[in-house]
């Protein structure tokens, strides 16, 4: 497609989207920029925006050859890809296998223990709020989105969640949870959105449970660069 970026329409924290000359389509731009507990760390994982970018993409492209529809276009370039317009459900849809971060937190629970079963979040998208938990009730009542876009995006959630699993087991990775974001398109269909990336993801490795995630920058555990160079390895075979 012969497209090119126009004006910015957003920038946050790990990338930044433009408009282009087609109103159906926009470009975003990965950042190397390094957000976590909703900005108060900072910092810069070089490379960082390149990995997430392509990780993405090669994801998104798996996933759509499983049934998934994805907002994924066109690689421009290492850290730019060409995706679909949409208007994201204001939503951070959280899929979790194995108890961490949050949830081990909040319910008590080992971190690395097994859950019984997945178990599915739903964030109201809302930094000031610093996003907070909230039930179908809740998206309701705030309309966020309907009731059957509600139940398509919990279909979509837990497929992409077997077939990510499913593949990444194959390079040595337990996906122990991971974030989703869902957009329409203006005739309504739902489509996944925004990034699967070592930020989004929590990516351990099946033998030694090493993380290979951002857990590494927000727990300043070492050796960050290499864990999100290690992920694209092992799915792409990049060195
Ligand atoms: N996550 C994300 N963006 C957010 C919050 C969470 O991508 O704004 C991802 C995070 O990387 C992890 C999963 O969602 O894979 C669950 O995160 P959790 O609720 O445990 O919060 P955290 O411990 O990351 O603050």
């Amino acid at each position: 497609m012969n497209l090119t970026k126009k004006e910015q329409k957003y920038e946050g924290k790990a990338k930044k989207v433009f408009l282009t000359e087609d109103p159906n389509y926009y470009i975003v731009s990965y950042k190397d920029d390094a957000t976590a507990f909703n900005g108060l760390k900072k910092g810069t994982i070089i490379g960082k925006g390149a990995i997430n970018n392509r990780v993405t993409n090669f994801l998104m492209k798996m996933l759509e050859t499983k049934g998934i529809p994805t907002d994924y276009v066109e690689e421009l370039n290492h850290t730019e890809t060409i995706v679909k317009a949409c208007k994201i459900v204001p939503l951070e849809v959280i899929v979790r296998n194995i108890a961490a971060g949050s949830l081990a937190k909040r319910l008590g629970l080992k971190e690395g223990e097994i859950l019984k079963s997945t178990v599915l979040e739903f964030c109201y998208k809302d930094d000031e709020l610093g996003d907070p938990l909230v039930n179908s009730y809740h998206i309701a009542a705030l309309g966020l989105c309907s009731k059957e876009d509600l139940a398509t995006i919990t279909n979509y959630a837990l497929k992409i969640n077997d077939i990510l699993r499913e593949y990444l087991k194959q390079d040595n990775i337990d996906l122990v949870d991971f974030k989703l974001e869902f957009g329409k398109l203006n005739d309504g269909t739902i489509i996944l959105a925004d990034e699967i990336s070592p930020d989004t993801c929590r990516f351990w490795d099946s033998t030694t449970h090493e993380k290979l995630d951002k857990d590494r920058f927000r727990r300043d555990l070492g050796n960050v660069e290499e864990a999100y160079h290690e992920v694209i390895k092992r799915l792409m075979g990049e060195n």
